[in-house]
């Protein structure tokens, strides 16, 4: 795929994202690994809705800026996705409600914050991991991430939120959208007792659609 497609994918993903409310003013931030071992990444202070694809930062394989506008602050967050998960070619991190509200709950798991509620969020998103709460520019966020050992390619920070990486960004995006619209529906079904899928219907998913979860992993390495 052309770096200009690429470009206009960047801009096009994130207009949709932005304009459905999944990220507000110039929050998020959009990442893709290009062959030559650098980076396309959004600008900081831009919003999702209005980028510009020849002001995307480009980024080369030791991070430095070769062109476009100045990249994300949050670039930390995506470095050390990527450098957990080598099939990772591209990350979204959103600052969408329903993900948002979700880290803030007491109940929640750090090592799954949703339990198995719909096939799509475990075919598109996986599992899930918090990451506790860090200041934005914090460098300790970075350690968290990399604690989780590339198990996840779904986090969610808490109060800011969900960082998500995918083999493309297509990929990336679906399972951020996955992940939002499953937080939603357990708000909205939180206290109501819902039945969530059973142990033997989420080993039949994996089974059949190959999924990778962390807990599987554990048990065949
Ligand atoms: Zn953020």
């Amino acid at each position: 795929m052309t770096e200009t497609k690429l470009r206009d994918d960047i801009c096009r993903f994130g207009r949709s994202l932005f304009e459905r409310g999944l990220t507000p003013g110039s929050s998020g931030n959009i990442s893709l690994r290009l062959d030559d071992g650098g980076w396309l990444v959004t600008p900081t202070n831009a919003s999702l809705g209005f980028l510009d694809p020849g002001r995307i930062s480009r980024l080369d394989a030791q991070g430095r800026l070769t062109s476009g506008d100045a990249p994300t602050k949050e670039i930390p967050l995506h470095t050390a996705l990527y450098q957990t998960r080598a099939e990772a070619r591209a990350i979204v991190h959103l600052h969408s409600t329903h993900a948002v509200a979700l880290s803030m709950l007491p109940e929640i798991d750090s090592k799954a914050v949703l339990p198995p509620m719909t096939p799509y969020y475990l075919m598109r998103a996986g599992q899930t991991a918090l990451v506790s709460y860090h200041r934005p520019g914090d460098p300790a966020v970075v350690a968290a991430i990399k604690g989780l050992a590339g198990r996840y390619s779904s986090v969610l920070l808490a109060n800011h939120g969900p960082v998500v990486a995918g083999e493309t960004l297509e990929a990336a995006v679906f399972a951020t959208e996955e992940l939002e619209e499953t937080a939603k529906l357990y708000l909205l079904l939180r206290g109501l007792n819902p039945r969530h899928l059973s142990p033997e219907q989420v080993a039949d998913l994996v089974r059949v659609f190959g999924i990778s979860l962390p807990e599987q992993d554990g048990h065949h390495h």
